[in-house]
């Protein structure tokens, strides 16, 4: 195990024991996260679901199998990539998770982030890419009528981030993938709108 690995590994440690929030009372399984702990790529839900919560395992349910499918569309596979979420816990019934969690949680998904390194952080939905854009002060850039909009104007941005040391990170918000288990008309708008990750990756 290299260092990657081994401080990922004690975020895990940790997830595994966390009291931080009321989450934890209901939860089976938390949920860390999964993939290439080298990736350029990193995708960010929102919170477990039931099959998440489960089996441990992110994105495993009907919106993980819609995931899965856009990525092959444009040429990804899951196991070179890095998929978490804002939550490591399941909250009752997949209600939208209460800003108290989120601000309990977020300190691992930061600490992941730092890890892997990523290039491009894909935040999939209005509660990530919301996360996202604060984390990395892009709200003058996102800014709307006075406002972030919801990710319906967000997604498939592109918002460049550019290091002191020359490189660079993109945050491209992106619609959430159970969006098409709603309406599986979005299918194809989905597949277009992460199409932008690929053209991304070599500008
Ligand atoms: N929805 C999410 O946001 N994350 C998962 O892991 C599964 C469904
Ligand atoms: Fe801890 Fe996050 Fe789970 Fe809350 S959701 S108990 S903060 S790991």
């Amino acid at each position: 195990m290299d260092l990657c690995d081994q401080n990922l590994k004690k975020i895990k440690d940790e997830v595994i024991v966390c009291r931080k929030c009321s989450l934890s009372q209901t939860r089976k399984c938390p949920v860390i996260g999964e993939g290439n702990h080298r990736a350029k790529i990193m995708f960010i839900g929102e919170a477990p679901g039931r099959q998440e919560d489960a089996t441990g395992r992110p994105f495993c349910g009907a919106a993980g199998n819609i995931l899965t499918e856009i990525l092959e569309a444009i040429g990804l596979k899951r196991a070179d990539v890095y998929i978490a979420n804002i939550l490591k816990c399941r909250p009752p019934n997949n209600r939208n998770p209460l800003s108290q969690e989120i601000t309990a949680c977020v300190p691992y998904l930061d600490r992941q982030i730092e890890i892997i390194n990523p290039s491009i952080i894909c935040p999939m939905g209005n509660f990530a890419a919301n996360y996202l854009i604060r984390k990395y002060h892009l709200e003058d850039q996102a800014i709307q009528n006075g406002k972030i909009p919801g990710i319906t104007l967000l997604k498939a941005r592109v918002f460049k981030i550019s290091n002191l040391d020359g490189s660079s990170l993109k945050i491209i918000p992106l619609y959430h993938p159970a969006v098409a288990t709603y309406n599986i008309n979005l299918k194809p708008t989905l597949i277009k709108d992460y199409r932008i990750i690929i053209q991304s990756l070599s500008d």
